[in-house]
């Protein structure tokens, strides 16, 4: 079975719709998404729409999470918050109620899915290296995880001779699929990454969408200025 993984949306439906249409070519039989599916973005209501009929397999992000818990807002920096409350504003009961369902991790065919980490995904910390996957990997139960929340793809495994693209099989993995919606490793092409479930194959995805009109967007919409500046930036 081959898995389409996407996370980190945030209401950019250019970029969604360009990562659906890839998934949609090399004939993915499941597209699963890790959380974020909204804030920072223009179009929060869409990206929900278009996740809800092409996955059943979501997870929450903490983005999402803020939209729907006023106290989460509280960790968020100021453009993030001002970001929540337009989303908020913007959001339809249905959707609202849809992300408050999400749950914080779900298991697929032996995988692990979750937004930030997998020993503490309610904490919505951060693996950023090596340390914070030793600590993941105590935890899991299963050999491999996939993430998103830092926006940076990654792979990180106890395989120290990790080559090509097939996982060892003895080994457990940790892979950040990066961000769809807002790539933050000065590459400002969409990420996502495709798993074959069978060959154990996980082969990285990056691609070229329109991001002058989701940065165009952001600015008619009155959103933070810099967050139209960081989609072309990439960072
Ligand atoms: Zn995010």
């Amino acid at each position: 079975m081959l898995v389409s993984i996407i996370s980190d949306i945030h209401g950019n439906l250019e970029a969604l719709k360009r990562a659906i249409e890839i998934t949609e070519d090399l004939r993915c039989d499941k597209v699963v998404c890790l959380g974020d599916i909204v804030g920072y973005g223009p179009n929060p209501n869409e990206c929900v729409n278009v996740i809800r009929s092409a996955s059943n397999h979501v997870v929450m992000g903490n983005h999402d999470n803020a939209v729907i818990d006023t106290k989460a807002i509280e960790k968020f920096n100021d453009i993030a918050k001002m970001a929540v409350s337009w989303t908020r504003d913007q959001l339809q009961p249905e959707n609202v109620a849809y992300l408050a369902e999400l749950p914080l991790s779900l298991m697929m065919d032996g995988i692990l899915l979750v937004h930030s980490t997998p020993s503490e995904p309610e904490s919505w910390h951060y693996v950023f290296d090596e340390e914070d996957a030793a600590e993941g990997f105590e935890c899991m139960n299963t050999p491999v995880c996939f993430i998103g929340h830092t926006h940076i793809p990654a792979h990180f495994s106890t395989c120290q001779e990790q080559v090509g693209l097939a996982l060892d099989r003895d080994h457990k993995h940790i892979i950040n699929v990066g961000s769809v919606g807002q790539p933050r490793d000065g590459d400002n092409r969409l990420s996502f990454g495709i798993f074959d479930t069978e060959a154990w194959i996980y082969r990285p995805v990056r691609a070229d969408y329109d991001v002058q009109t989701t940065a165009e967007k952001i600015r008619q919409a009155g959103l933070p200025l810099f967050l139209a500046e960081r989609l072309l930036r990439g960072r």
